[in-house]
């Protein structure tokens, strides 16, 4: 068994649902466990530290680079976002399922350390519908919207080197599938 493949890498770009699709995922298959990432972002109304995010400055961000404990890290529209190797690597070799749920950059280096793991591409219904999304979310500036959008489109030009895409149009269907795609590949 190659345990690499119980590694689930999701991305898609900001509005996309990438988030509200993977709790549905762990809701429905409580397996699935969540690697926490670092980040330098501020905490928004709702998230926790701990639970959705470990926030932090961007001198201790920088701490954790230079000790080794961050396995891959990027720097997504102004801020630090990197997943800790206490996340993922212990819990890898003892064959349990994480989901990290990163954007492009990190995902492609994930799957330089990890060949084998799942990536997974959420992509929008459309573009209009991502901006629509990400409007009514109400927790981004106009300029962190507009920043958002033009990631987006990168990010959407590079779907086809993941593993599987698949669209976002119910949360359900959509995590259901990514479900499928996972035990598809850990039975292989
Ligand atoms: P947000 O600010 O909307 O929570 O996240 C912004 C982007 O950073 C999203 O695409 C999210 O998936 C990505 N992201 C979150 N954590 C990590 C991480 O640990 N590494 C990388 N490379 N991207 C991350």
């Amino acid at each position: 068994m190659n345990r690499e493949r119980f590694l689930l890498v999701v991305s898609g770009p900001s509005g996309a649902g990438k988030d509200t699709v993977v709790k549905q995922l762990r809701q429905s298959h409580p397996e699935v466990e969540f690697s926490v990432s670092a980040t330098t972002r501020a905490i928004r109304p709702g998230e926790q530290d701990g639970v959705d995010y470990h926030y932090m400055t961007r001198e201790a961000f920088e701490q954790k680079i230079a000790a080794g404990e961050i396995l891959e890290y990027t720097n997504y529209c102004g801020n630090y976002y990197g997943t800790p190797k206490a996340e993922v690597d212990g819990r890898i070799s003892a064959g349990r399922t994480v989901v990290l749920v990163i954007e492009v950059e990190g995902a492609g280096n994930i799957k330089r350390i990890y060949p084998d793991a799942t990536a997974v591409f959420i992509c929008p219904p459309s573009l209009e519908e991502l901006e629509r999304r990400l409007r009514a979310r109400g927790t981004e500036t106009e300029e962190s919207i507009q920043r958002r959008l033009a990631r987006a489109k990168e990010e959407l030009a590079l779907a086809g080197s993941y593993d599987a895409q698949v669209v976002n149009d119910t949360v359900e269907r959509c995590a259901e599938e990514i479900y499928g795609i996972l035990k598809a590949r850990q039975a292989e």
